[in-house]
């Protein structure tokens, strides 16, 4: 469970992330659409304890992303397509993850198994392509098992296959009961893939409601 109070981030004179109060349910698929500089990534940041809110708070699990004890084993996210992972093999990547979250060495392969890169493992992941770059973030956001699952527009310049493989991941998480938040700036997107929608425009709530009314209602 996700829930945000009063969430707000300024930037001087901008309000980036103005006020919202929403809550995230487990076992669908919630969209979070807006237009780009709507405020998305920066209140999934703020959820990750990545930037401090001005005001209000995002709550996981009931606390905040500091206070929990094993955060990766809460909340799982892939932020950012572009993420760095060294010079290190896809491999050595997550088992680093792993160790350094208390995370069994174990789930290093299972994790591999279900993004699809167990046969480009040990290789180097500077090396991989953007839709293989994003399945290894992917992986690091299911190593610990957790019950919420968060994706900062996951499915921004991947392939047909790529697009089609997350989309059936995210519902398959939904489906085994967890909380999966999803950002885009595409309704079309969102229409085949979110149950619900929390919309927001300019940083303000615009909407929170299940995708069928949001269709009926626009
Ligand atoms: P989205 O993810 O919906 O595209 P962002 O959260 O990235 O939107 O950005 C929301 C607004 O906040 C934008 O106007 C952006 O320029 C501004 N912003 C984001 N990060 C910073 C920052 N570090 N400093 C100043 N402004 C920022
Ligand atoms: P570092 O600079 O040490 O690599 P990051 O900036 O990547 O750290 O992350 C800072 C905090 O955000 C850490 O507490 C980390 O656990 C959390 N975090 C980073 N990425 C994720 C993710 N994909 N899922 C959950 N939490 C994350």
């Amino acid at each position: 469970m996700i829930e945000l109070e009063g969430l707000t981030k300024r930037y001087g004179e901008k309000t980036a992330v103005n006020n919202l109060t929403f809550s995230v349910r487990p076992g669908i698929v919630t969209g979070f659409l807006g237009p780009n500089g709507a405020g998305k990534s920066t209140t999934m940041r703020m959820m990750l304890g990545l930037d401090n809110p001005s005001a209000g708070s995002a709550r996981i699990d009931g606390k905040h992303y500091a206070q929990l004890k094993n955060p990766l084993r809460h909340i799982g996210a892939l932020l950012d397509a572009k993420a760095m992972h060294g010079g290190r093999s896809a491999h050595n990547h997550l088992l680093c993850l792993a160790q350094s979250n208390g995370i069994p060495r174990s789930r290093v392969d299972e994790v591999l198994d279900t993004v699809g890169l167990t046969a480009v493992a040990r290789k180097k992941a500077k090396g991989f392509s953007l839709g293989m770059g994003q399945r290894l973030g992917i992986a690091g956001a299911l190593l610990g098992d957790p019950q919420i699952l968060m994706f900062d527009e996951p499915v921004n310049g991947l392939d047909p296959e790529g697009i089609h493989w997350i989309r059936n991941l995210m519902k398959s998480l939904a489906a085994g009961g967890r909380t999966v938040f999803v950002s885009s700036h595409l309704m079309s997107e969102m229409a085949l893939t979110a149950d619900h929608l929390v919309v927001i425009g300019q940083g303000r709530l615009l909407a929170d409601t299940s995708m069928a009314d949001f269709i009926r209602e626009n």
